[in-house]
């Protein structure tokens, strides 16, 4: 994938392909059944992991074709998936698909949705945080608390190699993100225009994770 752009946001990638505003364009269609939902994002995920992982540093390994000696190489560091609860959970399986050795850790943040602040509920990281490739994951960058939140506690806790990666965003929450963590590249599919009144991205896709878990009311839509 070639066609990677950055931003008028110092720090912020934006990860553009074809094939990746296609699969946007059906999870923003508000008529894609859960089903499809399910599968475009899980593509998203794995698509958007080539960029996320394009400057990961290598180490030299050498292996035996059945011919010769080969100098291959593998991952210089361990790879941690950082789901931010719930929504986040959509991206794991995709990313699992190409970073099959990967472990998985758990950041439970909720929305409260008087404050639109971040609460913390779980918190549950490999012990290797402090040697991995960190990549946080949530599919919609916001208002950016729940980031910033999931961030905060990541370091405290010795992560020092981070990534946030997201499949939208939008200006409040690169500029939240980006202001209180400026050390941590952001990887977005896209930048939308703005928030409404109860912290949704406009045009966005809804809720992603009613959406994915289909939990989706469509009388109460946002
Ligand atoms: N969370 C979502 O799922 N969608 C938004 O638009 C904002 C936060």
């Amino acid at each position: 994938m070639s066609d990677q752009r950055q931003t008028p946001y110092e720090g912020v990638t934006l990860i553009d392909h074809p094939l990746i505003r296609v699969k946007l364009t059906i999870v923003r269609d508000r008529s894609t059944s859960s089903e499809q939902f399910r599968r475009e994002l899980r593509e998203l995920a794995t698509l958007m992991t080539f960029e996320v992982a394009r400057d990961f540093q290598t180490v030299a390994r050498s292996v035996d074709t059945p011919l010769a000696p080969y100098a291959g190489a593998d991952l210089a560091r361990p790879v941690i998936i950082a789901p931010i609860l719930r929504a986040g959970l959509s991206f794991v399986d995709g990313m699992l698909q190409v970073l099959s050795n990967a472990s998985v850790g758990h950041i439970g943040m909720y929305r409260n949705e008087q404050t639109h602040r971040p609460e913390s509920y779980y918190f549950k990281l490999p012990s290797h945080l402090s040697s991995a490739e960190v990549l946080v994951v949530d599919p919609m960058l916001a208002t950016g608390w729940s980031a910033t939140g999931a961030i905060t506690q990541l370091k405290e806790k010795g992560a020092r190699h981070l990534r946030y990666v997201c499949l939208v965003s939008c200006p409040p929450g690169l500029r939240q993100l980006r202001s209180a963590h400026p050390d941590v590249p952001i990887f977005t599919a896209a930048i939308d225009p703005e928030l409404n009144t109860n912290a949704y991205i406009v045009p966005g896709l809804g809720d992603a994770g009613d959406r994915y878990f289909g939990t989706y009311s469509y009388e109460t839509s946002p």
